[in-house]
């Protein structure tokens, strides 16, 4: 089996995995460790900033930014030989993605809402994610699309299989992982009933519409008041399709309020609270289901043939349990980013902390310091019940709430009153 090197591996090509390629990039760009590239810089300016704060992001955004949109910018700096040495270093990121392009989650969203604090613009989910991939084409990234990652061993190897690749080996210092999430399935309810063909989660409902085009139905039900259940909603409805409704069994809506009033309200979509799905009907195709108003326990029946699920996202984190059990907690060398972290309500907040995990592996590769956590003192536990993620830093520790506080690792802070955010 071949191996390939690198000092960074990241996984996952969708929005946070890019910004977190492009981060560590930036650094390992301005960091000089060849040789010949040390010697002939003996005599220039350091390219890399004397200190860096890992958590002030518009300083270090205007850094990576002028080091990322041209390379050319830089060399611009620099003198010509130390340029054409820059030039001829090997890419040192790699960018490792399953599907056949980068862009993750985002390639489904052709509606807009994106990019608002980022670029300081309404964008679709495609436009920005086509701006980062822009980014990624022009920088020394090199990318790996059609390429799954199937496992991270604790010498830090990474096991791959591409169709560039085949299966291979990869060895890096640190690594990132951005694998997103994945949607509760049906199948994680006490739904009775046959299974027919017509039952779709709606991040699957999306992309099959979105992307292949696909027809899937004229008569929807929505179970559950995700933000994604919710944008899809008004998707079927801008389609000239009937969605008699979202049943939700909490009392309040799941998703953003934004979205409740933007996707449901505007579209005259109602939304049923404490009420379910408990059993789907039909041979073959939906033919309807039973909804339950929870408090009074009535049930009625709803003809519709599409049932579409909006239950709930899981971080997508396998990988990362398999090398904790073989490692025995939280390697130093692994970052987390983005979704796989724990669920974000914008891809904003998801790519400005990828960018600190990208800049943090970099700095672990190169065996800097960092300032606001040590490397070591962040060990994890597999996830367990009642077990949260904590978000102080890049490496999503696995927390334990108790009645005193939260134990488990909190990157040294030990801070009884430090409260992350839920998973
Ligand atoms: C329907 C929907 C609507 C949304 N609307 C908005 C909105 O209006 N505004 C907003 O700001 N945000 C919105 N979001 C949220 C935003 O899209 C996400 O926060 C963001 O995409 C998360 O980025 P990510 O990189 O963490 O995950 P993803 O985009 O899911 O990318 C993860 C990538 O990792 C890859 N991967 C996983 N495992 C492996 C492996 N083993 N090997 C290789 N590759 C792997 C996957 O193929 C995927 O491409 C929406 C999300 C959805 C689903």
């Amino acid at each position: 089996m071949s191996m390939l090197e690198f000092d960074i591996a990241v996984i996952g090509g969708g929005p946070a995995g890019m910004a977190a390629a492009l981060a560590a990039a930036s650094i390992l760009s301005q960091q000089n460790t060849d040789p010949k590239l040390r010697a002939a810089s003996n005599s220039q300016p350091s390219l890399r900033p004397t200190s860096r704060n890992p958590l002030n992001e518009n300083e270090n955004n205007k850094q990576e930014l002028s080091s990322h949109t041209s390379s050319n910018s830089q060399s611009s700096t620099l003198n010509s030989p130390l340029s054409t040495l820059l030039s001829q270093l090997p890419p040192r990121v790699a960018l490792i993605e399953r599907a056949a392009e980068l862009g993750g989650i985002l390639n489904q969203c052709a509606h807009s809402g994106f990019g608002l604090t980022y670029f300081g613009e309404e964008l679709t989910g495609q436009e920005y994610a086509k701006r980062f991939v822009e980014r990624v084409e022009a920088s020394c990234i090199e990318v790996f699309t059609d390429t799954t990652v199937l496992e991270i061993g604790d010498d830090v190897v990474l096991t791959i299989t591409g169709r560039k690749t085949g299966l291979a080996r990869l060895r890096a210092k640190a690594v990132v992982l951005a694998s997103g999430c994945r949607e509760r399935p049906i199948g994680a309810l006490p739904v009775a009933g046959t299974r027919p063909s017509g039952v779709f989660s709606a991040g699957m409902a999306q992309k099959m519409m979105n992307l292949g085009g696909y027809n899937l139905g004229k008569k929807f039900v929505i179970l559950g008041s995700g933000d994604v259940g919710m944008i899809v909603a008004r998707e079927f409805r801008l389609r000239g399709k009937r969605v008699i409704g979202v049943f939700e069994k909490e009392p309040k809506c799941g998703g953003l309020e934004r979205n409740r009033i933007l996707c449901l309200e505007k579209f005259g979509i109602p939304l049923h609270l404490r009420s379910t799905v408990v059993s789907v009907h039909g041979a073959g195709r939906v033919g309807g289901v039973t909804v339950r108003q929870l408090d009074t326990g009535e049930e009625r029946f709803i003809k519709c043939g599409t049932l579409v699920t909006s239950i709930g996202l899981e971080p997508e984190r396998e990988l990362l349990e398999d090398l904790m059990a073989s490692a025995g907690g939280m390697p130093d060398f692994l970052f987390v980013a983005g979704n796989a972290c724990y669920v974000h309500d914008t891809v904003d907040d998801a790519v400005a902390e990828a960018r600190r995990a990208g800049r943090l592996a970099a700095d672990f590769a190169l065996g800097v310091a960092v300032a606001g956590f040590t490397h070591g003192d962040a060990a994890g536990k597999p996830a367990a019940a009642g077990g949260r993620i904590c978000v102080a830093c890049p490496k999503a520790c696995v927390i334990i709430k108790t009645p005193d506080g939260f134990t488990g690792a909190l990157c040294g802070r030990d801070d009884p009153t430090f409260s992350p955010k839920k998973k």
